[in-house]
């Protein structure tokens, strides 16, 4: 196990920021192994050393989980020398979990994206096979035929010839431009544009609205994130 500074660990769990720990540690109130520390940049391996801030026990976290409104504009690639990336806008204190995003949403697509390092967790959500369910609210150019719903739940084929698995369309207005919810179990590359595409239609406005459990948290602007509850990564799992 890898040896990491003390005042970041706890940095990074939430005790406070890396100033603030500095200072704790300073006024002797971070114990290691029953040792009081004075020195914060001294590295401890968090699963065998035991620490303690302020009398509390530190039970220490692997895992990262978080739940972005992606805004338009950022790439949700984790590196990209032209562009601005999601994880640009993740604080230092989450970077520092090495968080990648769980799946891709287009540039120009706003809405939930999940960030962990839980490799378990983010192969269980994008695998086909597990068939979780991403539900998009979607604006198109032109009317939306109901018989597209059967369509959609017959699957749709795409230009390359893949024929997409059983998908949920709701049609919430039709009009010259309509608004729909469409619900996918997998993530082909650009999967609702091209579902789209193939019956003629034009995606004008992309936003997902939940994943499995998780539905896009109202009160988070589009670049806002936040941690998921442990009841939210429970559920997921
Ligand atoms: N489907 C798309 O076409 N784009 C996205 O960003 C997500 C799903």
């Amino acid at each position: 196990v890898k040896k990491e500074r003390l005042d970041k660990i706890l940095s990074n769990m939430g005790y406070g920021s890396r100033k603030e720990i500095k200072q704790y540690i300073k006024e002797g109130r971070v114990v290691v192994n029953d040792e009081v520390i004075k020195n914060n940049s001294i590295k401890v391996d968090p699963y065998e050393d035991e620490i303690s801030i302020n009398g509390e026990v530190v039970e220490y976290k692997k895992y990262i989980y978080l739940i972005m409104n992606k805004p338009k504009g950022v790439i949700s690639s984790t590196r990209d020398p032209f562009s601005s990336t999601v994880l640009d806008l993740l604080d230092e204190e989450y970077l520092s979990f090495e968080p990648h995003p769980v799946g891709r949403l287009d540039k120009d697509t706003e809405g939930l994206l999940l960030f962990t390092n839980d490799g378990k967790l983010t192969h269980r959500l994008l695998s086909p096979k597990k068939g979780v369910n991403k539900k998009y609210y979607v604006e198109v150019d032109g009317y939306v035929d109901n018989r597209y719903i059967d369509s959609f739940k017959e699957g749709i084929v795409l230009d390359d010839g893949y024929k997409t698995m059983p998908s949920k369309l709701e049609i919430i207005e039709s009009n010259y431009i309509s608004k729909v919810h469409l619900t996918i179990m997998e993530g082909k590359f650009h999967q609702v544009k091209r579902m789209f595409q193939s019956i003629g239609m034009e995606v004008l406005y992309l936003k997902r609205i939940s994943m499995g459990t998780i539905k896009l948290d109202e009160n988070l602007l589009p670049g806002e994130y936040r941690e998921l509850t442990t009841e939210e990564v429970e559920e997921l799992k």
